[in-house]
């Protein structure tokens, strides 16, 4: 599978966003118990102790993003039981 390859998609949490500080892959994380909802669509990753907003749910991000492995996967499995 080609896994490593950077994605231009919506972004979602656990996503792996290319870190522009390290050059290393980190997850993206959002806010799920946050009370407002724009809070809550936000997603940031952690690099060197400091963290760094990524984008937003449903956005793009302008850092190189790949989905996780595993995570592409159940999305496949949902869209295929989903019709609208
Ligand atoms: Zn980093």
């Amino acid at each position: 599978m080609s896994d490593d390859v950077a994605i231009d998609r919506a972004l979602q949490p656990g996503d792996l966003l290319h870190c522009p500080h390290c050059r290393h892959w980190h997850a993206l994380t959002g806010n799920p118990t946050a009370e407002h909802e724009y809070v809550r669509a936000m997603l940031f990753f952690e690099c060197r102790n400091g963290r760094y907003f990524a984008g937003t749910i449903g956005g793009r991000s302008s850092y190189a993003v790949k989905r996780a492995a595993g995570l592409e996967e159940r999305r496949e499995v949902i869209n295929g039981k989903t019709s609208v």
